[in-house]
This record gives C-alpha cells, structure tokens and sequence, in this order.
C-alpha cells in the first residue's frame, strides 16, 4: 500500500435529508485522508435506488473527491440499467461498483441478469471502458456458493468480464483472504483484491450482519464482544484494536488497498486509520 491513495470509504444513502446533511460532514472528515474514492450502496430491488446518485452527487461536491455508485442488477432490466448507466455518465460518474445484490425474498425471477458477471458484461457492451468496474468477492466463500472452488471460479470469469479490481466482503481472518488471493493468482487473475474492512462498534447488529453475509466473526473476538455488549466503550476500544490488528497485517501482507465499511460514521475509522499512521 502507498499513502493514502489506495484508501476508499463506503457510505449507505441517509433516509432523510438531516441525515444526507451529516453524511457530507462524515465524507469531509473522511476526505481528510485523501482516499482513492468515496462508494455509496445501492438497494438491491428498489427502496433506497434513486438515493443513491443523490448521496454520490452531494459527497462529491462536498468533497471533491471521487465518489461511485454501486450498481445492483437482481431484478432488473436491460433497459433500466442502459438509463442509470448513460445518467451516471452525464453526471461526469466514471467509477462504479457492481454486483448482482440480495434476492429479495418472494422475487420469482431475477430478471434479465442472473449474476453480476452478466451486469459486468453488459456495461462493458454499451458503455465501453467509460467506467472503472469493481466487483465483490468473498475471501469466506459466499454463503449461496454450491463450494469455495466453484465461487472462486465464478470470481475469476466475472473479473474476465470486465471488471478492473475487486472489493472484498468483510472478515476478521487474514488466513481466509490470503490463502483466496493466492489461489486466485494460482489461476492467473491479477486485478487487485482489496480487502473490505468492518470496525467494529456493535455487538448484535454486527453478529446478525455477519450471520447473513457469510463472515465469520471468530470465537474468541465474539465471546469478548458479548462480554462487552453493556460497556460501550471496552467494547470499541476492543473493536478498535482487533480491526487495527487485522489492517496492520494486511499491509504487511502488501495489500494493494483498504475498503472501509464506513456505516456513515467518521470516528471509528478514522481512529483505526490515525493507529495505521494513515491520518
Ligand atoms: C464490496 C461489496 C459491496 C456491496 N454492495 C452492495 C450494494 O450496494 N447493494 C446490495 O444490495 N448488495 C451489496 N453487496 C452484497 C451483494 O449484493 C451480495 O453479496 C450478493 O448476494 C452477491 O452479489 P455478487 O455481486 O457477489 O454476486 P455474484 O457474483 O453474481 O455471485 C452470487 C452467487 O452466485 C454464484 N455465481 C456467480 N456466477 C455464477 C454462475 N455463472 N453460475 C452459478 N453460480 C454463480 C457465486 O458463486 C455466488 O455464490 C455488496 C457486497 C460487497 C462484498
């Protein structure tokens, strides 16, 4: 990792415009850090869609920075995809990060893209290499995978696609992300993987989060975190030195960047980000 340019913070869009307004603050507290770029989610099958352009247009004024929109393509169509595409390129947006999303439960049909590859594959068919694509991948398989080997295998044809790196899921075990990467370069890909960071700063929502996910929180962290889940502040300084830890070990590992998984706060990454002498 070389200075801060390979750092990238991700944001959820806020439900209302008080929360739209503090999110600007968190992304210019953030933005101190110069990173890469800014991404804001997409909520896969509706909801929260149209929030997105408008959460990546206000960070990017309030910063300057580069902000992209993640992309979400379950349930949708050809033709709505063509549209977000051509208006996020007429508001100068270069960057994006796809994936199929979640299948919402009780959708009878994916719609026209039944994988992420296909919505990579798409992109690159009608908007050529305008956008800078990055997709997911899961160190700790994803949980819909028939094997980690055929997962890695659906990685490895949805980078051929077209994609120009890849955001890790969060984890908590270096082994699981080194030992992908390697047997990812074993098969010849070399677009970088960088590893998606989680701080910790709750004990349920992060337990249910990485229940539903696939990520695996170890047993010794979650014993630690139950015994903390009345004392607030033993249980972020906890988190705060485990996710120091694990980032510490992945630059040492040359990783080529760090995601954070900002949950539109500041703080706790921040305070990770001063620990790896990265403020
Ligand atoms: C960095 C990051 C950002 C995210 N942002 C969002 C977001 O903004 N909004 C949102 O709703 N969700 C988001 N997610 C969650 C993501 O949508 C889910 O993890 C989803 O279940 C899988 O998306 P994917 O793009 O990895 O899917 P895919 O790459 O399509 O993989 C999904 C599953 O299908 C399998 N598969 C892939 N191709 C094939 C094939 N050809 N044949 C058979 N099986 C196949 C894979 O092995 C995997 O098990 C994000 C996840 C990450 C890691």
């Amino acid at each position: 990792m070389a200075g801060n340019k390979n750092l990238s913070f991700e944001f959820f869009p806020p439900r209302n415009d008080e929360a739209l307004d503090e999110l600007a603050k968190t992304a210019k507290d953030l933005g101190q850090l110069n990173p890469e770029f800014f991404s804001v989610t997409f909520g896969a099958g509706g909801s929260s869609q149209n929030k997105t352009l408008e959460t990546v247009l206000k960070t990017r004024s309030a910063t300057n920075l580069n902000v992209a929109p993640h992309l979400t393509c379950v349930g949708s169509n050809k033709e709505n995809i063509k549209a977000l595409l051509d208006e996020y390129q007429s508001h100068g947006i270069d960057h994006l990060v796809c994936l199929r999303g979640d299948i919402p439960s009780g959708l009878m049909h994916p719609g026209e893209f039944m994988h992420a590859s296909d919505l990579v594959s798409f992109i690159r068919e009608h908007s050529g290499e305008h956008f800078t694509i990055d997709v997911a991948s899961y160190p700790e398989p994803h949980p819909e995978s028939s094997s980690p080997d055929e997962d890695i295998k659906h990685f490895i044809n949805k980078a051929k696609a077209g994609a120009n790196s890849s955001i890790t899921q969060y984890f908590y075990n270096v082994d699981a992300y080194l030992y992908f990467v390697d047997k990812v370069r074993a098969e010849g890909l070399d677009i970088p993987i960088v590893p998606g960071i989680m701080p910790i700063t709750n004990y349920k929502g992060l337990l249910r989060f990485s229940n539903a996910c696939g990520a695996e929180i170890p047993r010794w962290i979650q014993l630690r975190l139950e015994a903390y889940q009345d004392d607030k502040d033993s249980l972020i300084a906890f988190g705060e030195d485990v996710v120091t830890n694990l980032c510490q070990q992945l630059i040492d590992n040359d990783v080529p960047g760090l995601h954070f998984y900002s949950m539109n706060k500041s703080a706790p990454t921040l305070n990770i980000c001063s620990n790896l002498d990265l403020a």
